[in-house]
């Protein structure tokens, strides 16, 4: 996805939720758990470094143990390298669309530090951190990306080394431009009807 011209409205005004994962339980931990995590069918294999390679052994280094040798983990792979594969970890939750159904091919979609988790109770999706210790509004509303919506409005990009210098970093602060201008005009269109109804007068005027 990289036309921002395509992405949806469907979460720039959403508000941030704040979920105590442990409180409230998710199904890996607790079958009663009000949470489940959206699982990908797969995931890209993380574990091979500079002496060791995805795929067989050579004279440059050993074969990961990690993946079949594809650079791709089964999801039965990745849970075995790591248990909290794919847990949210930071206790916030991003609304998703409530009207649409997201699947592992969604969740495969989304960035690594990402997750989509669902609500049982209200059988709704969001976004949730898999990791945290910095700012990382930059991979939330590329996530958003991911999944064909453009960013909720709160983003707040931090300046940060490295980051904005890209063609693809350029596009998602765009997208974040979008974001907040549509918000802006939508705020200006409630602002105008709540002159008219209550017979306040004129935009300009107070
Ligand atoms: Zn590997």
């Amino acid at each position: 996805m990289s036309d921002i011209e395509k992405l949806d409205t469907a979460c720039i005004e959403s508000q941030t939720r704040t979920v105590d994962w442990r409180e409230e339980g998710w199904s890996g931990y607790d079958d009663a758990g009000r949470w489940e995590i959206v699982y990908p069918e797969r995931e890209e294999c993380g574990y091979a470094y500079d002496e060791s390679l995805h795929g067989e052994a050579t004279d440059e280094g050993d074969a990961c143990t990690s993946c079949d040798g594809s650079g791709w983990m089964s999801a039965d792979q990745a849970q075995e390298s790591d248990p909290d594969w794919r847990a949210p970890m930071m206790n916030y939750a991003y609304p998703l669309d409530p009207n649409r159904a997201y699947d592992a091919d969604d969740a495969e979609a989304v960035s690594g530090c990402l997750t989509i988790v669902r609500d049982v109770v209200e059988d709704r999706c969001y976004l949730a951190l898999t990791g945290g210790g910095m700012d990382l509004s930059w991979e939330i509303a590329r996530a958003h990306m991911d999944l064909g919506h453009l960013p909720p409005a709160w983003i707040r990009l931090p300046d940060m080394a490295g980051r904005g210098e890209s063609d693809r970093d350029k596009e998602l602060a765009r997208a974040v431009v979008m974001s907040c201008e549509t918000v802006a005009d939508w705020a200006k269109g409630r602002a105008d009807r709540a002159r008219r109804v209550a017979g306040l007068g004129l935009s300009d005027e107070r």
